[in-house]
């Protein structure tokens, strides 16, 4: 309990709930994100921060210019120069100002008005002294964490997750030392071997949970799955193309699974637009003629309703029943389609992933089908194999990683591939204009819809909102409009909107009715309209790589040759990178050399690789190594002498 610890009250104890922290544990386990480190410089003229340690010359004079804006102004004694200091938004450091104090001063200087700026003052410090800065949440300030850590360090003995002889063969500091080294650095060195060490922690932990499930699985029986293949080959030849030899090759994977008496766990990996939907389609209708049940979950319903048409229109001619289940049908819609699963009136039922947590009792489940797995985490991942029983899971992800990565890190699957484009495709061309040139993209807008194609154009947000200057889907209809003099049918389409509402734009842009689509990104993933051949999306910069790659993938999914644009005043040398390639696997490179961390596969927080302090590619050698020692500890069985990792095996259901 939190409140146990020194200085946490209720009030503070809620604060500290707003940052997912709710026991001490949480708590010695938050890190810091970065650290400021404090080195002494000149006092120079450049644009560069300089902080100095000066003497207070002249007591402080306060304006409060506005509500919550306020300027501090004194002067300071420094190598025998007065010098002005001022400082905004700091009237409660007034107090502290006190003729003849020695301060330090952070900030920028101005010589020509002899003036320091300063971004902060602080006054007992020592060259190289390391500041932890933390996530914060309203309320709660860095140095409020700092000492609710400090008081909670003295009375938790944390949990070594690493076991003995590791640590011993890395020679780590050991938990509480690296726990104190993370929060309260006394140099750089001890830091970087804390951070190491924590790292190092988590992988081994993570690769546990992965490998250990892997091993599980496999020895799990599943269904197998006897059906027809002349039929099976009937229905893949009434297809109107034939499918690739990645497509086929990820299909026999599959079919092979689905066959034999293991279970089946496979990722479906294919950049946008490489054709995983009638893979996994063709896996379903195998599994509808061996006599099983199958569902199909999408994670936004304007996806799960056009996977139910498409599949639908496929499927119906060969006897199967399609269903769907949305989030916005009423009790008595749902409880008829529940009854129709359980009657087995209905073979594959395709809807969100809320279709997880509803009562539905399936007759035969067989297989399960996730498709954009790489928006969710590893949780749903074991919830998923769980509510099925026995049944198959398989997940499609256009996650664009390497092989290598990808076998890391979904540790606990087996995994296809499909690593080229249906021929014929060609390049989306690229390009980045200013907002100003807008002119020139309503032209070629213009051509596109004259000659029979349709366009999607995007939008950070679906109202104006005086504070921010960014396009709205609302403001983007009216220009729309006005450019196209009502000649062109444009409709919006965006999450907040009635999914009955959503479901009529998305029927009647299929249907070639609306030529401009403008829209939110809820069109981001998934979405599979191939007479459109141009996106523009405004206020690009706003926009990770990966869902610029994505929203991209919305054309260029036929023979036609397709464009993009991308509408940015601020252009970034990130917004080029979409220009020069078509693939996802480049991109995510080229994001990570940029932004050299972070979101990489532009997953979320709640997706697979969201960890405390490790990130799989920086720490990609650190993982490689856990995960090797994972594997020898595992087959050595000394696991089973460790209480925490004993326990885990035991409760391994649902991975966390
Ligand atoms: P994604 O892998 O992004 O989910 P989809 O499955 O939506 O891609 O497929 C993209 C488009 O390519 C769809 O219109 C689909 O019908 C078409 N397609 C799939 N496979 C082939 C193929 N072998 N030849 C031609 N077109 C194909
Ligand atoms: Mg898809």
């Amino acid at each position: 309990m939190l409140t146990n610890i020194k200085g946490i009250g209720d009030k503070t104890e809620k604060l500290f709930n707003k940052l997912n922290i709710y026991n001490e544990n949480d708590l010695i386990n938050y890190y810091p994100f970065r650290y400021n480190i404090f080195r002494f410089t000149n006092l120079n003229n450049s644009n560069d921060n300089v902080m100095i340690k000066a003497t207070v010359e002249s007591n402080p004079t306060v304006a409060y210019i506005k509500r919550n804006f306020n300027r501090m102004g004194f002067r300071i004694l420094y190598d025998n120069k007065i010098i002005n200091v001022v400082i905004f938004n700091r009237a409660f450091l007034k107090n502290n100002i006190v003729i003849g104090k020695e301060i330090t001063l952070i900030g920028k200087y101005d010589e020509k008005k002899n003036t320091l700026t300063c971004s902060d003052i602080k006054f007992n410090i020592v060259d190289g002294q390391i500041e932890p800065i933390y996530h914060l949440t309203s309320g709660l300030t860095s140095s409020q964490i700092s000492k609710s850590i400090q008081e909670c360090i003295k009375v938790v003995k944390p949990v070594d997750l690493i076991p003995e002889e590791y640590s011993n063969e890395y020679k780590f500091q050991d938990k509480l030392t690296s726990l104190k080294n993370i929060h309260f650095p006394k140099n750089e060195i001890d830091l970087k071997q804390a951070k190491i060490r924590l790292i190092y922690e988590e992988l081994f932990d993570f690769s546990f949970k992965m490998n250990y499930l892997s091993q599980k699985l496999k020895k799990e029986k599943g269904l197998p799955k006897i059906y027809d293949e002349n039929k099976l080959n009937e229905f893949i030849n009434s297809l109107s193309f034939t499918l690739t030899i990645d497509q086929q090759k990820s299909l026999s994977e599959i079919l092979d699974d689905l066959k034999s008496n293991r279970k089946l766990n496979r990722l479906l990996l294919g950049d946008v637009g490489s054709g995983k939907t009638i893979v996994a389609t063709i896996a379903m209708y195998a599994c509808i003629l061996s006599g099983f049940q199958a569902a199909l979950m999408a994670p936004t319903e304007i996806l799960a309703y056009q996977h139910y048409l498409s599949i639908n229109k496929l499927l119906t001619p060969f006897n199967v029943h399609v269903g769907y289940i949305s989030g916005s049908m009423t009790k008595t819609q749902k409880k008829k389609v529940y009854d129709q699963i359980e009657n087995k009136e209905i073979d594959i039922v395709i809807g969100t992933h809320a279709i997880l947590n509803e009562d539905i009792t399936f007759a035969n489940l067989g297989l399960v089908i996730t498709d954009e797995q790489h928006r969710f985490g590893v949780n749903q991942r074991s919830v998923l194999s769980g509510k099925g029983n026995n049944a198959d899971v398989l997940y499609l992800s256009a996650t664009p990683i390497p092989r290598t990565y990808a076998m890391t890190i979904y540790g606990d699957m087996d995994i296809s591939m499909i690593k080229s484009k249906p021929s014929g495709r060609k390049e989306i061309i690229t390009k980045v204009e200013k907002e100003s040139n807008i002119k020139e993209v309503l032209f070629k807008m213009l051509e596109q819809i004259k000659e029979g194609h349709q366009i999607y154009v995007v939008a950070p947000m679906v109202d104006d909102n005086n504070e921010i200057d960014l396009k709205s889907v609302k403001l983007l209809k009216e220009k729309m409009d006005l450019a196209f003099q009502n000649k062109v049918k444009c409709e919006i389409i965006h999450g907040k909107m009635k999914q009955v509402e959503k479901d009529e734009i998305m029927d009647s842009f299929k249907n070639n009715e609306i030529k401009i689509l403008i829209s939110t990104t809820v069109i981001e993933v998934g979405i599979d309209v191939p007479n459109s051949t141009m996106i523009v999306i405004f206020n690009a910069e706003r926009f990770g790589l990966a869902t610029l790659h994505q929203l991209r993938g919305r054309v260029g999914r036929n023979s036609l040759q397709s464009y993009c644009f991308l509408i940015s005043d601020y252009e970034k040398e990130r917004l080029h990178v979409m220009e020069e390639s078509n693939d996802g696997f480049y991109i995510s490179e080229k994001d990570f050399e940029l932004r050299g961390h972070g979101d990489l596969f532009g997953t979320k927080q709640s997706g697979d690789m969201s960890f405390k302090i490790a990130n799989i590619q920086r720490d990609y050698k650190i993982l490689v190594q856990a995960k090797n020692d994972v594997i020898k500890y595992i087959d050595s069985n000394k696991y089973l002498e460790n209480i925490y990792y004993k326990n885990l095996s035991e409760n391994l259901n649902i991975v966390d």
